[in-house]
């Protein structure tokens, strides 16, 4: 059996998958934005408690095929934990075709080339990454603890391991201030790395604006939902993709896009186009269907 500690988060594509926390909380836990743990102080679990965890699970091996690593960046286990981890996953759910897990850049540079290939050999297949902004100045507001080069450069090197990689930009991240910068050098930035995924989701305050304004230094100035959209279109524009499936369908987003970059970018920016030409007659997620 498996107790959470909670509050426990996953990302909308590991809704099948067990869920495996293998640390508590965030290793940073600083970004201005973020509230998800709070409530939680840092701490890696015992290998132990979660090899027992694991081997509980043993009768339902067969149904076992993804394995999700909570919570906040479990990347952040040295190599030889997640190598043992991995093993002993791999020994319980010989069905298992897929781990996954949320990682920071930094957790994927302290690993080596090497490392990181044999972490992929032993099923890691997939790291979520918010890299939020490709804008240093706003990475530095938002106490990212990243800047472009950081990030790009880390996630280079995980693909090149053979691990794909799901990435994630924050919509109205830096207000009116920010928003050109934010949406071409964030786009850039996803260029450089050219990830298999690539979702964005709208800025939300879960303890209300002001807070976020407070650790903004108070210049923060929102984007209304047309210059969210208008931001997306900079963003799109300036996205040069090869092969990556593009999600722009959280609750937060107003208007929902998918799609592959580049097959569809004309589609979905003339998608951007006719909200921006005529706001009025948008067809957009109403604010009570946003669910935040
Ligand atoms: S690294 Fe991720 S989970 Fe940690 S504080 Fe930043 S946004 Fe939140």
């Amino acid at each position: 059996m498996i107790t959470y500690d909670e509050p426990l988060f996953r990302p909308p594509s590991e809704a099948y998958s067990l869920i495996l926390q293998v640390s508590l909380g965030c290793a940073w836990n600083k970004c201005a934005f973020c509230e998800m743990y709070n409530s939680k102080q840092f701490r890696l679990r015992p290998e132990e408690d979660i090899f027992t965890e694991i081997a509980s699970l043993a009768s339902h091996s067969d149904q076992i095929r993804k394995v999700f690593l909570a919570d906040g960046n479990a990347m952040v286990l040295s190599f030889d934990k997640l190598s043992r981890l991995l093993d002993k996953l791999n020994a319980t759910f010989p069905r298992l075709n897929r781990i996954s897990a949320y990682a920071l850049p930094r957790d994927i540079e302290s690993k080596t080339n090497e490392e990181l290939q044999i972490l992929n050999s032993k099923g890691l297949k997939l790291l979520y990454v918010g890299i939020e902004s490709g804008d240093d100045e706003l990475l530095e507001r938002i106490n990212k603890g990243e800047d472009y080069k950081s990030t790009s450069k880390a996630l280079q090197k995980a693909r090149k391991a053979g691990i794909k990689l799901s990435v994630m930009i924050l919509n109205g991240l830096g207000g009116q201030y920010y928003s050109q910068q934010h949406a071409i050098n964030s786009a850039k930035l996803v260029n450089e790395i050219q990830p298999e995924f690539l979702s964005t989701l709208v800025l939300s305050y879960p303890y209300g604006e002001d807070h976020f304004k407070q650790k903004f230094d108070g210049e923060f100035i929102p984007l209304n939902t047309i210059e969210l959209i208008a931001e997306m279109k900079v963003f799109i524009e300036t996205l040069e993709l090869e092969n990556t499936v593009f999600r722009s369908d959280h609750a937060s987003n107003y208007l929902i896009l998918r799609g592959n970059l580049c097959r569809d970018k004309k589609e979905l920016l003339g998608r951007i186009n006719g909200v921006l030409d005529d706001p009025a007659n948008a067809k957009l997620r109403p604010e009570w269907m946003r669910g935040l």
